[in-house]
């Protein structure tokens, strides 16, 4: 085997703390693990980005999903926080509730929105609420994920509204001084000197942060009663077998050590999932070929990957490696999937399914009975 590692040429460079960094294959960082998915940081020991009192901003801004930031809007927020210089402070804005520490990834000051939920379209409130910010702020840069849920087009307003030229999306490569975007069919960058508004394509920044913000919380501003034009009709849910895999947040995958194919549908629907397979399980005939995860499948981001019965080949972590949570089940303590799950469940996968499935049903129950009686 070439001990050569593997470099592909069109990909950009990763934003990173300590400016920016080729992802080179089979690389490992100071502490011998191996570089993204298994890397972390020592929270406690992390020290403030910096002691200096804001003179001037970065702000970045996103929807938050049922509490959470997806790794998008992560990048977003550490991009913000990367780039400041000593005197810049970052305020995070999210739309929506959030549940988790915003100042891990740099924030120093989090401003919070729950009524702006990405559930309810409202772009004239969101507009409005927003523009109130950024005159308060005044930021140098704004950094928002560029996607398709939300904050793509709430970026996109704001860029009309403020009639700033100054603006690039879908922004691949970024450093203090430039953003590159992909062109000409995506073989080749441009890049244009950093401009105030940056609506970041995903994958772009290195998250694990080897500082803090201050995370000071500061109350959200009056939502103002902007009436909107455009009438809401609600979201429409779509069957999980539907959910494109590329798009799905919750994946359930099975693989080789999975009997029965309708477990999985059934605990996919249980917990809102898509359904994904493994080469073994496809090649058998249990799922369809779309269904295909990995190097020779579809590769996907979901916050939640559920692998069972599947070993971790390394055609399979391929296709995963941007997911955010692996919980696995597998018989096998020793298999591959293991080292790259956050969380591994030895036993059968049959069991383990239907004891996963009542439980859950236990919980919702539960929690209908204490709203009841609440
Ligand atoms: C060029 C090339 C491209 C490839 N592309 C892909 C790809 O895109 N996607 C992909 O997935 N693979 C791909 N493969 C195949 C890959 O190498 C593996 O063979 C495949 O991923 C293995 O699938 P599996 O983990 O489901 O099956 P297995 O390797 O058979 O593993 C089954 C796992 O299930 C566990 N298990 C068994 N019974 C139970 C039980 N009752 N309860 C719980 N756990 C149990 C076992 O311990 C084992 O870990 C590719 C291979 C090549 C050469």
């Amino acid at each position: 085997m070439s001990t050569v590692k593997r470099v592909d040429p069109r990909r950009p460079y990763r934003l990173s703390p300590s400016g920016l960094r080729r992802i080179v294959l089979g690389e490992k960082a100071e502490n011998g693990q191996p570089i993204g998915a298994f890397a972390r940081t020592n929270e406690k020991s992390r020290p403030l980005r910096t002691q200096e009192p804001a003179k001037r901003w970065h702000m970045a801004i996103a929807h938050s999903n049922r509490g959470r930031l997806d790794d998008h809007a992560r990048d977003a927020i550490a991009a913000a926080a990367i780039l400041a210089t000593p005197g810049t402070g970052v305020v995070a804005v999210i739309l929506g509730e959030v549940h988790e520490d915003l100042a891990a990834l740099g924030a120093d000051k989090v401003i919070v929105l729950p009524d702006l939920d990405a559930a309810k379209f409202q772009p004239h409130r969101e507009e409005a609420v927003i523009s109130a910010l950024l005159n308060a702020y005044q930021p140098v840069h704004v950094f928002m994920p560029d996607n398709m849920s939300g904050d793509g087009d709430l970026g996109r307003r704001l860029i009309a509204k403020h009639e700033s030229p100054h603006a690039a999306t879908n922004v691949v490569e970024l450093t203090p001084r430039h953003a590159a975007i992909r062109w000409s069919g995506g073989s080749a960058l441009a890049d244009a000197p950093l401009p105030r508004f940056v609506l970041l394509a995903p994958g772009g920044v290195d998250t694990e942060l080897p500082f803090v913000g201050a995370g000071e919380e500061v109350p959200p501003p009056q939502v103002p009663d902007v009436r909107e034009v455009f009438r809401d009709l609600g979201l429409e849910q779509t069957g999980t077998s539907e959910l494109a895999l590329e798009e799905a947040d919750i994946i359930v995958a099975a693989g080789n050590g999975v009997r029965n194919v309708e477990t999985i549908g059934a605990l996919a629907a249980v917990l809102g999932a898509a359904v994904g397979a493994s080469r073994v399980a496809v090649d058998e005939g249990k799922f369809p070929r779309n269904k295909q995860i990995g190097a020779s499948g579809k590769t996907v981001s979901a916050t939640t990957y559920f692998a069972i019965g599947i070993s971790g080949a390394v055609q399979h972590l391929q296709g995963i490696k941007s997911c955010r949570h692996v919980i696995a089940i597998n018989r096998d303590p020793g298999a591959a999937i293991v080292k790259r799950a956050d969380l591994t469940v030895i036993g059968d996968a049959e069991e383990l399914m239907q004891a996963l499935m009542t439980r859950i049903s236990q919980a919702r129950n539960q929690a209908e009975v204490s709203g009841a009686e609440g």
